[in-house]
């Protein structure tokens, strides 16, 4: 998966301050921590992961402070919020992609991988023209069974979790 650009680390991180001051809530070490957690992430997180990975940079970050930063940064557009069907959800930076992206989901290693589908756009425009509406959003997830847990009894994306 691609890293995150300083420069677009840095667009982010002042849209993020733009969104906390709208809100009328300050730049805390907490909410730059779980800022920086988030983006130091190269791969899907869920909250419980996010509040682990903000307490390393700053112990005193609290599980509400991370319940409460999580939408700001999702309607900020900085993090992309991914429901897979459980219940809870998986969370991952916005590195900027232009491009639709596809999820394959593995059911036994919990690994979403996210494929650039660029076909999903023109599918949904043509299928919503043909009943006279323009799309909005579309999305496609395939769930999936890993054939290398099955075939050799175990597999790398299984292990980081
Ligand atoms: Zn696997």
């Amino acid at each position: 998966m691609d890293s995150i650009k300083p420069e677009d680390r840095r667009k982010s991180s002042e849209t993020f301050k733009e969104f906390l001051a709208q809100k009328g809530l300050r730049v805390t070490n907490q909410r730059t921590a779980i800022f920086d957690a988030v983006f130091n992430q190269e791969d899907h997180f869920t909250a419980e992961d996010l509040l682990d990975f903000s307490r390393e940079i700053d112990r005193s970050v609290s599980r509400a402070t991370v319940y409460r930063t999580l939408p700001i940064l999702t309607e900020g557009g900085l993090v992309k919020e991914i429901d897979v069907g459980r219940d809870y959800k998986f969370y991952l930076a916005n590195r900027g992609q232009k491009t639709e992206q596809a999820q394959v989901i593995c059911l036994d290693c919990e690994k979403i991988f996210e494929i650039e589908a660029p076909f999903m756009e023109w599918y949904a425009r043509s299928v919503a023209q043909k009943v006279g509406l323009e799309p909005v959003s579309q999305r496609l997830q395939v769930h999936a069974r890993c054939i290398r847990l099955k075939e050799g009894g175990s597999c790398p994306n299984r292990e980081s979790h």
